[in-house]
Protein backbone atom coordinates (compact mmCIF):
# COMPACT_ATOMS: atom_id res chain seq x y z
CA UNK A 1 0.00 0.00 0.00
CA UNK A 2 1.54 3.51 -0.71
CA UNK A 3 1.42 6.60 1.29
CA UNK A 4 -1.69 8.03 -0.48
CA UNK A 5 -3.83 4.78 -0.31
CA UNK A 6 -2.79 4.52 3.31
CA UNK A 7 -4.25 8.27 3.94
CA UNK A 8 -7.55 7.10 1.86
CA UNK A 9 -8.24 4.66 4.20
CA UNK A 10 -7.38 6.45 7.55
CA UNK A 11 -9.88 8.96 6.46
CA UNK A 12 -12.64 6.28 5.74
CA UNK A 13 -12.06 4.46 8.76
CA UNK A 14 -12.37 8.01 10.90
CA UNK A 15 -15.61 8.56 9.22
CA UNK A 16 -17.18 5.87 9.46
CA UNK A 17 -16.31 5.65 12.95
CA UNK A 18 -17.87 9.01 13.61
CA UNK A 19 -21.39 7.81 11.30
CA UNK A 20 -21.41 4.64 13.92
CA UNK A 21 -20.01 6.74 16.79
CA UNK A 22 -23.21 7.02 18.64
CA UNK A 23 -24.49 3.81 18.01
CA UNK A 24 -21.03 2.34 18.94
CA UNK A 25 -21.37 2.98 22.84
CA UNK A 26 -24.96 1.08 22.60
CA UNK A 27 -22.81 -2.08 21.78
CA UNK A 28 -21.43 -3.75 25.22
CA UNK A 29 -18.01 -3.09 25.69
CA UNK A 30 -16.90 -6.21 24.91
CA UNK A 31 -18.19 -6.22 21.49
CA UNK A 32 -16.61 -2.39 21.03
CA UNK A 33 -13.47 -3.79 19.40
CA UNK A 34 -15.12 -6.13 17.14
CA UNK A 35 -16.94 -3.20 15.69
CA UNK A 36 -13.65 -1.94 14.94
CA UNK A 37 -12.35 -4.17 13.71
CA UNK A 38 -15.55 -4.65 11.56
CA UNK A 39 -14.99 -1.17 10.09
CA UNK A 40 -11.22 -1.58 8.91
CA UNK A 41 -12.11 -4.92 7.16
CA UNK A 42 -15.41 -3.30 5.45
CA UNK A 43 -12.86 0.18 4.57
CA UNK A 44 -10.32 -2.24 3.27
CA UNK A 45 -12.39 -4.31 1.11
CA UNK A 46 -14.25 -1.19 -0.67
CA UNK A 47 -10.99 1.04 -0.89
CA UNK A 48 -9.36 1.45 -4.35
CA UNK A 49 -6.12 -0.58 -5.45
CA UNK A 50 -4.54 2.37 -7.11
CA UNK A 51 -1.51 0.63 -7.73
CA UNK A 52 -2.74 -2.70 -9.87
CA UNK A 53 -2.46 -3.09 -12.97
CA UNK A 54 -5.70 -1.87 -14.52
CA UNK A 55 -5.95 -5.11 -17.31
CA UNK A 56 -4.96 -7.85 -14.44
CA UNK A 57 -7.92 -6.14 -12.72
CA UNK A 58 -10.31 -6.35 -15.63
CA UNK A 59 -9.20 -9.62 -16.01
CA UNK A 60 -10.60 -10.49 -12.79
CA UNK A 61 -13.60 -8.84 -13.43
CA UNK A 62 -12.69 -5.97 -10.68
CA UNK A 63 -13.51 -3.64 -13.49
CA UNK A 64 -16.35 -3.99 -16.26
CA UNK A 65 -15.60 -4.65 -19.50
CA UNK A 66 -17.19 -5.60 -22.29
CA UNK A 67 -15.68 -9.15 -22.96
CA UNK A 68 -15.77 -11.13 -26.58
CA UNK A 69 -13.32 -13.79 -25.64
CA UNK A 70 -11.92 -15.62 -23.13
CA UNK A 71 -9.63 -18.90 -22.88
CA UNK A 72 -7.27 -19.89 -20.24
CA UNK A 73 -4.65 -17.64 -22.01
CA UNK A 74 -6.32 -14.94 -23.26
CA UNK A 75 -8.93 -12.32 -22.78
CA UNK A 76 -10.49 -9.90 -25.55
CA UNK A 77 -12.75 -7.14 -24.91
CA UNK A 78 -14.14 -4.29 -26.55
CA UNK A 79 -11.74 -1.13 -26.18
CA UNK A 80 -13.20 1.79 -24.07
CA UNK A 81 -12.30 4.38 -26.47
CA UNK A 82 -12.82 2.79 -29.86
CA UNK A 83 -10.93 3.78 -32.83
CA UNK A 84 -12.81 2.00 -35.23
CA UNK A 85 -15.61 0.54 -36.03
CA UNK A 86 -14.58 -2.58 -34.33
CA UNK A 87 -11.71 -2.21 -32.08
CA UNK A 88 -11.07 -5.05 -29.08
CA UNK A 89 -7.85 -5.51 -27.31
CA UNK A 90 -6.83 -9.16 -26.54
CA UNK A 91 -4.76 -9.73 -23.58
CA UNK A 92 -2.74 -12.01 -22.56
CA UNK A 93 -4.06 -13.71 -18.96
CA UNK A 94 -0.61 -13.80 -17.66
CA UNK A 95 0.76 -10.03 -16.58
CA UNK A 96 3.22 -8.94 -18.72
CA UNK A 97 4.51 -5.43 -19.09
CA UNK A 98 5.27 -5.13 -23.12
CA UNK A 99 6.71 -6.75 -25.86
CA UNK A 100 10.23 -6.17 -24.47
CA UNK A 101 9.50 -7.92 -20.94
CA UNK A 102 11.64 -11.19 -21.03
CA UNK A 103 8.29 -13.16 -20.29
CA UNK A 104 6.86 -12.10 -23.80
CA UNK A 105 9.42 -14.26 -24.99
CA UNK A 106 7.54 -17.29 -24.20
CA UNK A 107 5.87 -19.08 -27.27
CA UNK A 108 2.94 -20.32 -24.96
CA UNK A 109 2.54 -16.54 -24.17
CA UNK A 110 1.85 -15.13 -27.99
CA UNK A 111 0.83 -18.36 -29.94
CA UNK A 112 -2.45 -18.16 -28.03
CA UNK A 113 -2.96 -15.04 -28.58
CA UNK A 114 -2.62 -14.87 -32.15
CA UNK A 115 -4.71 -17.81 -32.03
CA UNK A 116 -7.13 -15.86 -30.47
CA UNK A 117 -7.42 -12.75 -33.12
CA UNK A 118 -7.54 -15.43 -35.87
CA UNK A 119 -10.98 -16.51 -33.98
CA UNK A 120 -12.13 -13.70 -32.85
CA UNK A 121 -11.72 -12.41 -36.62
CA UNK A 122 -14.47 -14.59 -37.73
CA UNK A 123 -17.37 -13.31 -35.36
CA UNK A 124 -16.56 -9.46 -36.60
CA UNK A 125 -17.42 -7.88 -39.55
CA UNK A 126 -14.21 -7.59 -40.87
CA UNK A 127 -14.05 -10.46 -43.39
CA UNK A 128 -12.34 -7.59 -46.20
CA UNK A 129 -9.08 -7.05 -43.34
CA UNK A 130 -7.77 -5.81 -40.30
CA UNK A 131 -4.90 -4.25 -38.53
CA UNK A 132 -3.04 -5.51 -35.23
CA UNK A 133 -1.46 -2.97 -33.35
CA UNK A 134 1.30 -3.21 -30.49
CA UNK A 135 1.87 -0.19 -28.45
CA UNK A 136 5.47 -0.78 -26.95
CA UNK A 137 6.60 1.81 -24.29
CA UNK A 138 6.33 5.49 -23.77
CA UNK A 139 7.65 6.90 -27.34
CA UNK A 140 5.99 3.45 -29.05
CA UNK A 141 2.34 4.68 -27.75
CA UNK A 142 1.83 2.20 -24.82
CA UNK A 143 0.18 4.05 -21.92
CA UNK A 144 -1.25 0.19 -20.32
CA UNK A 145 1.59 -1.54 -18.76
CA UNK A 146 0.15 -5.06 -19.55
CA UNK A 147 1.06 -6.34 -23.09
CA UNK A 148 -2.00 -5.94 -25.16
CA UNK A 149 -3.04 -6.73 -29.15
CA UNK A 150 -4.92 -3.51 -31.02
CA UNK A 151 -7.89 -5.44 -33.38
CA UNK A 152 -8.67 -2.52 -35.71
CA UNK A 153 -11.50 -3.12 -38.21
CA UNK A 154 -14.48 -2.13 -40.01
CA UNK A 155 -12.91 1.25 -42.21
CA UNK A 156 -10.04 1.20 -44.34
CA UNK A 157 -6.42 1.45 -42.57
CA UNK A 158 -4.54 4.29 -43.69
CA UNK A 159 -0.57 4.00 -43.66
CA UNK A 160 1.63 5.40 -42.24
CA UNK A 161 0.07 5.58 -38.91
CA UNK A 162 0.54 8.64 -36.44
P1 LIG B 1 -2.18 1.61 -25.43
O1 LIG B 1 -2.27 3.11 -25.56
O2 LIG B 1 -1.65 0.90 -26.61
O3 LIG B 1 -1.48 1.23 -24.13
O4 LIG B 1 -3.67 1.11 -25.32
C1 LIG B 1 -4.42 1.16 -24.16
C2 LIG B 1 -5.85 1.09 -24.58
O5 LIG B 1 -6.63 0.75 -23.46
C3 LIG B 1 -6.40 2.42 -25.12
O6 LIG B 1 -6.84 2.24 -26.46
C4 LIG B 1 -7.56 2.74 -24.17
O7 LIG B 1 -8.65 3.31 -24.84
C5 LIG B 1 -7.88 1.37 -23.62
N1 LIG B 1 -8.50 1.38 -22.30
C6 LIG B 1 -8.14 2.11 -21.22
N2 LIG B 1 -8.94 1.80 -20.16
C7 LIG B 1 -9.82 0.88 -20.60
C8 LIG B 1 -10.90 0.17 -20.00
N3 LIG B 1 -11.24 0.36 -18.73
N4 LIG B 1 -11.61 -0.71 -20.76
C9 LIG B 1 -11.28 -0.91 -22.05
N5 LIG B 1 -10.26 -0.28 -22.67
C10 LIG B 1 -9.55 0.59 -21.96
ZN1 LIG C 1 -1.58 -6.71 -15.66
Amino acid sequence: MNAYEDCFQKAMILSWQKVIGSERSQFPSILQNSVDTHVRFAVQCHSPKMNECLFCRIIKGEIPSKIVFRNEFVLAFHDINPQAPVHLLVVPIKHVENLKDPKASDSSLLVPVFNAIREISDSFPISKGFRVVVNCGREGGQTVDHLHFHLLGGRPMSWPPG
